[in-house]
């Protein structure tokens, strides 16, 4: 009996020789599709989060599908809980979509957003996300921002789940298993929005505690003698910093990821999962994890 299942195994590999090579691909542990709609543009901001399969071996790359159309906005990865951007060549156009080559050489989230022009008549809005892979992707999880203003939300599919509503945000959330390679993850948006506002500006904006300053006690006649000699002291301790760190000529640091919005102050990303979060978010609302300051 072990003898026949042995030769049907080995006449299966002959019949079906692809599959002894299935498990060198790379495939996808979790897909996160972030969909912001009019947050800080008058687009689609999407948001992918991925992670590779823990067996995978480094480095590798991953082909990403993005709409042809779309403005890649940031690629990046989460490292030792800071989001540095990766450096990637540009998309080469592939029919209806661009293909971008991601580079991946930890085991970690790498992070790519682009904006992509939804389709707006009067107060209506329409969009169709489509997610379409060379890999297997084990589970999908898709958070849909509403802005603030939006009536009339529908999806195909429906959007079980809807989050607790976080400073006035509602957030609608699907999950789905295991997506095989080469088929498509579509979801339809509609919604109506009767203003141009932009979700960005309705979240509360965090202001740093720079305490007004006292100019009454303050008498710049007194102190101008000590701020003009405090003046050229940092001037010269400034030019000799220059000097030596400029002659070193090392190569820069990988840039850590600070992109400033108009009223939403930094962009933040979750440490467990790099999903982005919102404003005031104390939990990422993807793993539940705690988000750090
Ligand atoms: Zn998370």
């Amino acid at each position: 009996m072990r003898k026949f299942f042995l030769l049907l195994l080995i006449a299966s590999l002959l019949i079906f020789p692809t599959l002894a090579f299935a498990q060198n691909e790379a495939s996808i542990k979790e897909l996160g599709v972030q969909l912001w709609p009019e947050y800080d543009r008058a687009d689609m901001l999407v948001m992918y989060s991925l992670a590779l399969a823990d067996n995978t071996s480094l480095p590798t790359s991953l082909n990403i599908r993005i709409p042809a159309d779309a403005k890649l906005n940031a690629v990046a990865k989460l490292s030792e809980g800071s989001m540095l951007t990766v450096p990637y060549d540009p998309p080469v156009r592939d029919g209806d979509w661009m293909v971008l080559t991601l580079v991946m050489d930890e085991l970690t989230t790498y992070r790519v957003e682009y904006y992509q022009a939804m389709e707006i008549d009067g107060a209506a809005r329409n969009f169709s996300f489509l997610w379409e892979s060379d890999y297997d992707t084990e589970s999908i999880y898709v958070e849909f921002q509403q802005p603030p203003s939006a009536t009339d939300l529908r999806t195909t599919p429906v959007l079980p789940n809807q989050n607790p509503v976080a400073e006035g945000m509602t957030y609608h959330t699907f999950a789905q298993g295991k997506l095989p390679a080469g088929e498509a993850f579509e979801l339809d948006i509609s919604y109506n929005k009767n203003n141009d506002d932009l979700t960005v500006s309705s979240m509360p904006v965090e202001v740093s505690g720079v305490p007004a300053s006292d100019t009454n006690s303050f008498s710049l006649s007194d102190s101008l003698p000590t701020i003009l000699v405090g003046v050229g002291v940092l001037l010269i301790v400034g030019g000799l910093l220059y000097f030596f760190l400029a002659g070193r000529g090392q190569t820069a640091p990988p840039r850590k990821r600070t992109r400033s919005k108009g009223g939403g102050g930094e962009a933040k990303y979750c440490h467990e999962c790099g999903s982005r979060a919102s404003g005031n978010d104390k939990f990422c609302r993807s793993c539940g994890g705690k988000l750090r300051g």
